[in-house]
């Protein structure tokens, strides 16, 4: 028996896509058929709501070790400075192209489709006074998250503050700099940490094991929760811009991850999609990058094949730093503002706008909604009243599920690629020392 099957004989793919299915076949048919019983609001209060609750907080409660064990032993196993910086500096291009051509994608669709002046005023007008609460809220979060702040918040004045806070992108600046430190100084002090530190990784790793083989049941509840109670006619009032905003997230997913995964990976897109679903579906149940974390390294590093330091300094990174499913999104969204409140756009500010998405999905937080803020900083900045995020608020859980697994299959094609480049970068290493 593999590690991936249990004793019903099916594999954690098999019994995760089955979750799938069952979970928002059911969660569609209350929606439609029992949409307004009582009964159903207890089902999803008392029963589907916690049990998807229960497994978002298990994989939560694995991610600060993870991403600080994962970031100290990805720098300390890379080992030399120069090996450091040639995959720190493909790690980055990789963000800043996929980013750009998602991006690029998302504003082409965009401008071809023009979804926000097919809306009728009068259903915009409904939309936005249904969410006005939650919409002035989002947008005056965007306060904490202005340009030179967002830099100067990834230097963390206190680590232990920035761990409890959740703040990953500290934490994350932290462990790199530690793990810089413990390459340099190769004291036995140094060498028993991080011999401590592989064991947490080693734990943190097993109880993922435990807790993903509850995924089936989770994916199950989470669906559910959310279909049974999904807008649907929310969904049809706005289908051109949700028709828009999935078109552009598949050609990304389906064109371009497998343009690169063959040219640059050299794995058949195939096999990826097989390898990468248990975090694919993790990713789309729970809209949390950071969430899907843990399953993201366990699943690229034992069914993609990709090199542990790899895996671990890639898929780290990327779960804060790569969202391409999420930049996609933001322009589509400013764009789509911008058309239905009659602001024209010049093609240099939508240039503007493309580089404002790139630098926003990087700060951007992954959990559900991060993405939200962000984009009510760029409305403010092209003078579109950031209160217009109301009119896509009853749609964004859908869309996010969306983005989310764009942004994960994103950071896993990522190290596929990088794991491929480090391969022949060493293969040839050892062809110039053996020659
Ligand atoms: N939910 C997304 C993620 O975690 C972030 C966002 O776009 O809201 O990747």
């Amino acid at each position: 028996m593999t590690e991936n099957s249990n004793t019903s004989g099916l594999s954690l793919h098999t019994r995760m896509l089955i979750g799938f299915i069952v979970g928002a076949g059911a969660g569609i048919a209350a929606n439609v058929f029992v949409g307004q019983a009582g009964w159903l609001d207890g089902l999803i209060h008392y029963v589907t709501d916690p049990v998807g609750q229960l497994f978002l907080r298990l994989l939560f409660m694995l991610v600060m070790p993870l991403v600080f064990s994962a970031l100290v032993l990805g720098v300390v196993e890379i080992g030399d400075a120069k090996s450091l910086g040639r995959i720190g500096g493909k790690t980055l291009l990789w963000i800043l192209v996929v980013t750009a051509i998602a991006v690029t994608i998302g504003l082409v669709c965009v401008n071809v489709l023009e979804p926000g002046r097919g809306l009728p005023q009068e259903v915009g007008q409904e939309l936005l006074a249904a969410a006005s609460d939650r919409a002035t809220e989002v947008a005056s979060k965007r306060e904490g998250v202005s340009g030179l702040q967002i830099l100067l918040n990834i230097v963390p004045r206190n680590p232990v503050a920035a761990a409890a806070n959740g703040d990953l992108i500290a934490v994350m600046f932290f462990a790199l700099m530690f793990g810089i430190a413990a390459t340099v100084i190769q004291s036995e002090g140094t060498r028993s940490f991080v011999s401590t530190v592989q064991g947490v990784y080693d734990i943190c790793l097993k109880l993922i094991g435990w807790v993903i083989e509850l995924a089936p049941y989770a994916v199950a509840a989470l669906l559910f929760s959310i279909t049974a109670k999904l807008g649907f006619d929310v969904l049809v009032q706005l289908a051109r811009y949700v028709g828009t905003v999935v078109l552009a997230l598949a050609i990304h997913f389906f064109v371009v991850f497998p343009l690169l995964l063959r040219t640059f990976g050299r794995m058949s897109p195939l096999a990826f999609f097989r390898g990468a679903e248990p975090a694919l579906l993790t990713a789309f149940s729970t809209s949390s990058s950071s969430a899907t974390l843990p399953t993201t390294l366990k699943v690229t590093e034992e069914s993609l094949g990709v090199p542990r330091r790899v895996v671990r300094f890639v898929c780290t990174l990327g779960a804060t730093a790569n969202m391409n499913g999420t930049a996609l999104f933001e322009g589509i969204t400013v764009l789509f503002l911008a058309q239905f409140f009659g602001v024209e756009l010049t093609l240099v500010q939508q240039v503007m706008v493309l580089v404002l998405c790139i630098l926003g999905s990087v700060g951007a937080a992954g959990v559900p909604g991060g993405s939200l803020p962000v984009i009510a900083m760029i409305l403010v900045m092209f003078k579109i009243p950031p209160e217009g995020i109301g009119l896509i608020l009853g749609v964004d859980r859908f869309l996010d599920m969306c983005r989310t697994v764009v942004n994960v299959g994103g950071d896993m094609a990522g190290s596929v690629v990088i794991g491929r480049s480090e391969a022949a970068a060493e293969a040839r290493e050892a062809a110039r020392q053996a020659g």
